[in-house]
């Protein structure tokens, strides 16, 4: 096990500059996620700590070490991509232990190694198989399988799941969080996929065009976004954002609807603001604000609206059983405490 350091870490291809500057801490044995949009820098720099990739400046430490100059194979560090890279001519256990037979284990050795591997992963089965006789869930489970018999440092995932139908990719994330929690080795893994970061992680680093947005545990970011780009990207259906000022102590929208502010919030009279509500924290009320419905979508234990605020679209999730109709007009109010604000030019968290 160990700790990974990223310091002020820079990655250009030409002169198209990738990423600008990330610094990260992975503490020993944690399990940090790296989410953003397609495109972000995610997969350069998770390739950079790897050493597939050489970094254009800054300082890459894993366990203590700086490793900026080290072969991949020196790093102590074992990898798992989308695309499974499996040999598709040796069987389960031979890929599963081919790390250890070129470091030239023992039969034995590597043997033992396997079994182990396989038995957390219930592979045992499998072992004689060849990966075209694999499903797609069962190849998942030997990539990570010949990465557990490595026994690295640091677990690398880049988008491990992407290629799994829905239902497998919920189940292999609670394996992959399970094997976290018994084997407590550092990962670092990748994914576009908040849900997923969210679900896994033990603090997850939100990254945009080449950049850190904001780090911090699953939900210290899904209530306290430091920006507008957090606030959007973390948290499904996504939170609502309404432009507008404040006028006499409340929000108001440019088409003169009011809604509360925070008890706490620190805003003068005339400010630009974005008002941020997140669709759970709707309450119908009476003394509300009159929305119309447009959209009903009853999912059995909750409930989502879309409904028109003058002209704007909001999204609302309603725990218990509602049942207006599309076109109908319904009072909707906020739980004011859980409204986030920011500033309309910088996008901060005010
Ligand atoms: P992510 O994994 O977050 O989707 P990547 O790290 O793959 O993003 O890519 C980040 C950016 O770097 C993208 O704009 C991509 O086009 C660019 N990029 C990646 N690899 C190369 C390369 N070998 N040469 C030039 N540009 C690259
Ligand atoms: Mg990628």
């Amino acid at each position: 096990m160990a700790s990974v350091t990223i310091r002020d870490v820079r990655k250009a291809y030409g002169s198209a500059q990738v990423l600008h500057g990330i610094d990260i801490d992975v503490v020993d044995g944690e399990f940090v996620t790296l989410v953003g949009p397609s495109g972000c820098g995610k997969s350069t720099l998770l390739r950079m700590i790897a050493g597939l990739e050489e970094i254009s400046s800054g300082d890459i430490e894993i366990g203590g070490q700086r490793v900026n100059e080290l072969a991949p194979k020196d790093r102590d560090i074992a990898m798992v991509f989308q695309n499974y890279a499996l040999y598709p001519h040796m069987t389960v256990a031979q890929n599963m232990g081919y790390s250890m037979k070129l470091r030239r284990a023992s039969k034995e050795e590597t043997a033992k190694a396997v079994q182990e591997a396989a038995r957390i992963l219930a592979l045992e089965p499998l072992l004689e198989r060849f990966p075209k006789q694999l499903s797609g869930g069962q190849r998942q489970r030997v990539a990570m399988g010949r990465a557990i018999v490595r026994d690295p440092k640091v677990f690398l995932f880049d988008e491990p799941l992407s290629n799994l139908d829905a239902k497998l990719r919920v189940q292999m994330r609670a394996e992959i969080k399970e094997l976290h929690q018994r084997l407590k080795t550092t990962i670092i893994y990748v994914t576009h996929d908040q849900v997923e970061a969210m679900t896994m992680a033990d603090r997850i680093v939100v990254m945009h065009d080449g950049k850190v947005e904001q780090i911090g545990r699953p939900l210290d970011l899904y209530d306290h976004p430091a920006n507008l780009f957090v606030a959007g990207f973390i948290g499904s259906p996504a939170m609502n954002f309404i432009q507008g000022t404040v006028n006499n102590g409340q929000f108001q929208t440019a088409e003169g609807s009011t809604l509360p502010l925070p008890q706490s919030a620190k805003v003068t009279e005339g400010t630009l603001i974005t008002y941020g509500i997140r669709p759970e924290h709707f309450r119908i009320d009476p003394a509300g604000q009159p929305v119309r419905v447009q959209v009903v979508e009853p999912m059995g234990s909750e409930t989502q609206l879309v409904a028109k605020l003058g002209t704007l679209d909001l999204t609302c999730l309603f725990r218990e059983r509602v049942d207006p109709k599309p076109g109908e007009t319904i009072t909707l109010t906020v739980d004011r405490e859980q409204v986030r604000l920011f500033d309309r030019v910088t996008g901060m968290a005010i």
